[in-house]
């Protein structure tokens, strides 16, 4: 099912308009889900969670429950009012551990997102030891195939961000920082 957001369309701005929103929630992400679930009908995910399908398909069916599962935690690590702009706890831990500093970590993921080629996702991931790991996933791809737990996802491909950034995905990348809600990502861990 089409996961409902917790703010309204317009409650990112001026990070993500409410345009953005529209469409890539809306349209992009609705697309990916009706996709899915046409193409389960009859094969031995029918029942299955996003999880076992990203982690066990191929071809059509991988790449839509990919897109899924990618937005659904996408759009879920979002909050227009962030109560903390760097996550603590046992997450912060880790990043310090595994990236030195929380600005390096940004610095990271920030250059991981600008240089991937093409469309995809820059992802934090905790493997089974709990370190930390940044991953670039091609199109719909997701951590979860490597058996990694993902945790933070920026997405760039374009429609992410074409709207209102035009070409200049790393101005984009750069103010996602605003409004990710530390308190949803550490959860994740
Ligand atoms: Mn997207």
């Amino acid at each position: 099912e089409l996961i409902q957001l917790p703010y309204a369309a317009n409650a990112l701005e001026p990070v993500i308009s409410k345009e953005t929103i529209e469409f890539h929630h809306g349209k992009h992400l609705q697309t990916y889900v009706n996709n899915l679930n046409n193409l389960i009908q009859g094969t031995k995910f029918e029942n299955a969670t996003l999880e076992q399908i990203v982690a066990e398909s191929d071809g059509a069916i991988f790449n839509n429950a990919g897109q899924v599962l990618n937005h659904t935690l996408y759009f879920l690590q979002f909050t227009p009012q962030p109560n903390k702009h760097e996550p603590s706890g046992k997450l912060a831990e880790a990043i310090k551990r595994d990236f030195g500093s929380f600005d390096n970590f940004k610095k990271e993921m920030n250059n991981a997102s600008t240089t991937l080629f093409g469309s995809g996702w820059t992802w934090l991931s905790v493997d089974k030891d709990g370190k930390l790991h940044i991953t670039k996933e091609a199109n719909g791809s997701n951590p979860w195939r490597h058996g990694l737990k993902p945790l933070l996802g920026f997405d760039v491909w374009e429609h992410a961000y074409y709207l209102d950034y035009q070409n200049r995905r790393a101005d984009h990348v750069n103010k996602l920082w605003e409004i990710i809600d530390w308190d949803a990502v550490e959860k994740r861990m």
